[in-house]
């Protein structure tokens, strides 16, 4: 090879390493690029889609941090423990099994006010259908007139009614249980009272919000622990918080035994014992139930729960006037009539928690246009059984979707709780089981446009996520939602039992300024 094919060769060299090296550099500035535009298409489609403040995205990242302690300060250390863990694993059901009714009795269903039969499942064994409306009496129930024998369909004009369907020879096949959305005269000055402001599902109204209060909708699980929802609810939890965005206090603690007091803490914002009202012979009536506020704020009131029980026992008569405007009872105490046992759950069809939650969602939507406080419980599904949280599960996360897809929660606040874990079992007895029973599940959901327009009281609601917080709180959280401008019910004043979460609760709040007694209390626990 001469000198000059060498030199050539050197210079095609040099080219070809030089054009490697700009399509190099090109390649890695190209996807430098693409990524950046990506990251910044992605944070802008997260923004847009979830109109969140920059106040919100710093509360995010704050509540995302996370150590051994669900609770921890100088007073108060709360553990994150397993919900699976070693200790107990043994005593969990493997793969619980969702509990089912048999339906093949349910031959009507109601729609729109109209009772229909439902021939595709009857086979056409039914002859004829006749109903009976159900009424309120003093603690307890009545039936109605009866209706017209109908063999199609009819117009229902009651609001809770029993069903009885016949074959041709007129021997009762089936009875059926209904409830029936009718709107209430007296609340007519409802939407006089308070400007009700629905907001777009993706456009916060920035006018109007001085006189906007949200609506209440409360669901409390019973016996439900926030370590069980981690175990059988797993789907409403997801929901939650995933797609909700809902706020789990994980240092919720239980301030009394059982149902009652737990109960009565939260709808009084006092200590049962403290309040003789319970003891009235008459009823509870007098009692300072939270609901009363709201009504006087304008508020539809809706109360129902599946058994008969919290306010009702041997020694506690119950109501003897309709406590709310929608009051279930009735229907409840007819369609589970002759029951004895508080673990039957399956009544006419259904399960009891699906009659609970259907009124619920249809009063809810009938009702989003006014304000309501609503207040459903879950009773028999999951008194002494952790594993029947399951067909709760699938309930409730459907319901939520459903709530949130037809924009029911717009402008409405949502707390999904548990009264206190489970009393009962193989697991109650352990370090876990002690540790659950004193540790009730509690979500609150508040909608997009809040968390911009009251920042600070979703930034502390956030915070108190992991402060040591009771049913005393959510007592004066409620009350706070009535006077979201003022903040007057959101200071340490009403009855001096509780803080609202909306305030920042103090870091190190012990269980006596949480007014817990040392029984309960499950800050630094051991056996
Ligand atoms: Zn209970």
């Amino acid at each position: 090879m001469d000198i000059t094919k060498i030199r050539l060769f050197r210079i095609v060299r040099r080219k070809y390493f030089l054009y490697l090296c700009v399509s190099v550099c090109v390649w890695i500035a190209f996807l430098i690029g693409t990524t950046l535009r990506l990251n910044t298409k992605k944070e802008y489609t997260f923004r847009k889609k979830e109109y969140v403040s920059r106040c919100y995205l710093e509360v995010l990242s704050e509540f995302t941090k996370r150590t051994g302690f669900l609770v921890e300060s100088e007073v108060c250390k709360i553990p994150r423990v397993n919900p699976f863990d070693q200790s107990i694993k043994d005593l969990l059901p493997y793969d619980p099994q969702t509990s089912l009714c048999n339906d093949s009795n349910l031959l009507t269903y109601v729609d729109n006010n109209i009772l229909y039969i439902n021939f595709t499942k009857s086979r056409n064994q039914v002859g004829y259908c006749s109903y009976e409306p159900i009424y309120y009496i003093s603690n307890s129930f009545k039936l109605g007139k009866i209706s017209g024998n109908f063999n199609k369909s009819v117009r229902v004009t009651d609001e809770f009614i029993k069903v009885q369907c016949f074959d041709s020879f007129n021997k009762v096949i089936a009875k059926n249980f209904h409830t029936v959305f009718f709107k209430k005269k007296s609340n007519q000055k409802a939407a006089d009272v308070r400007k009700h402001v629905v907001y777009g599902q993706n456009k916060p109204n920035t006018d109007n919000h001085r006189e906007s209060r949200l609506n209440v909708l409360l669901i409390m699980i019973e016996s439900t622990s926030r370590i069980n929802s981690v175990r059988y609810l797993r789907k409403t939890r997801k929901y939650l918080l995933e797609k909700l965005d809902a706020t789990e206090l994980l240092g919720y603690n239980k301030v009394a035994l059982n149902t009652r007091p737990n109960m009565a803490a939260l709808l009084t914002g006092d200590f049962l014992e403290h309040l003789s009202c319970f003891n009235d012979k008459e009823g509870v009536d007098k009692c300072p139930f939270i609901w009363k506020e709201f009504s006087k704020f304008g508020y539809t009131t809706h109360y129902g729960q599946d058994a008969k029980c919290t306010f009702y026992s041997k020694d506690m008569s119950g109501f003897k006037y309709q406590p709310t405007d929608y009051y279930d009872q009735p229907f409840h105490d007819a369609n589970q009539q002759g029951t004895k046992h508080i673990f039957n759950f399956c009544f006419n069809g259904k399960s009891s928690s699906e009659y609970v939650n259907e009124r619920m969602f249809n009063l809810v939507s009938n009702l989003k246009d006014d304000p309501f406080f609503s207040l459903s419980m879950h009773i028999r599904m999951t008194h002494d059984s952790l594993t029947r949280a399951v067909t709760i599960d699938k309930l409730l996360s459907r319901t939520l979707q459903r709530l949130h897809k037809n924009s029911l929660l717009n402008n409405t606040f949502l707390a999904l709780f548990g009264d206190h874990g489970i009393r009962s079992g193989k697991v109650r007895p352990t370090f876990i089981g002690q540790l659950e029973e004193r540790l009730p599940m509690m979500f609150m959901y508040v909608p997009p446009w809040f968390k911009n327009k009251y920042c600070s009281y979703f930034k502390n609601l956030r915070t108190n996520a992991r402060r040591l917080t009771t049913h005393f709180d959510t007592h004066s959280t409620l009350l706070h939602l009535l006077d979201l401008d003022n903040n007057q019910h959101g200071k340490n004043t009403y009855r001096q039992k509780g803080i609202s979460l909306f305030n920042e609760i103090p870091m190190n709040r012990s269980c006596q300024d949480a007014n817990i007694s040392s029984k309960w209390c499950a800050c630094n626990f051991h056996l």
